[in-house]
């Protein structure tokens, strides 16, 4: 397993280390090749962020510690992706009910229920929500963007005692998999920051934000 992968099952989440992604794109590749995701979708992407003179003269990242402290990092890599929202604005918008929290905190999309209204795409911070399939679905009786699909958290291979593979293949451990309180201490063992702002952070860990 990878370093980054602390727990798996209920109560796990997903999150960045920013200090670690070096925009490789591996957790990419390792996601479109395990569920075969189509050509035109990912459910996971490297947001990268220049900032200020360093990003002028192509210098790389420094860190998203210097970020707050209000320094000029050249460059930050954050890998977006759904991170199954304790609070998930997506769940709350959604018309049709075809998003829902499960018991193991897992967020899923059922296909048969979702209209392709993209009010989830509108709602969510993380840009995870993917419309891949324009005539697939109920969404084509709506002539909009098709059925929406997102990150499952690799429930399958959860099953199993696996990790997701982005975070099981992802070269520099950048996507830590655990409790909230896990992936705080680990964060914190490696002095990194958590990069999100407090609101972000409560969408994401609820009240166990408070332990980042
Ligand atoms: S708001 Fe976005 S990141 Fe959060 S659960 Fe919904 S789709 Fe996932
Ligand atoms: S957890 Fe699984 S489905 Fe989600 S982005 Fe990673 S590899 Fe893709």
């Amino acid at each position: 397993m990878s370093q980054g992968v602390m727990s798996v099952g209920e109560d796990a989440r997903i999150f960045p280390d920013v200090e670690a992604c070096i925009d490789c794109g591996g957790c990419v590749v390792a996601c479109k090749r395990t569920w075969d995701v189509p050509r035109d979708e990912q459910r996971i992407s490297i947001s990268t962020m220049l900032e200020g003179e360093e990003a002028a003269a192509g210098l790389n990242a420094h860190s998203a510690k210097a970020l707050r402290q209000g320094q000029n990092p050249g460059e930050t890599s954050v890998p977006m992706q759904c991170y199954h929202c304790e609070n998930a604005p997506c769940v709350s918008v959604c018309p049709t009910d075809s998003l829902f929290k499960k018991e193991n905190g897992f967020v899923e999309v059922r296909d048969d229920l979702c209209v392709g209204c993209q009010y989830c795409l509108s709602a969510c911070p993380f840009g995870a929500p993917q419309f891949p399939d324009a005539d697939e679905g109920a969404a084509k009786l709506f002539g909009t963007g098709g059925t929406m699909d997102k990150c499952t958290m690799c429930e399958e291979r959860q099953d199993v005692g696996k990790g997701p593979a982005c975070a099981e293949e992802c070269a520099t451990d950048a996507l830590l998999v655990g409790t909230a309180g896990q992936i705080a201490e680990e964060l914190d063992k490696r002095g990194s920051a958590s990069f999100f702002n407090s609101e972000a952070m409560e969408i994401i860990f609820g009240e166990d934000a408070e332990a980042f």
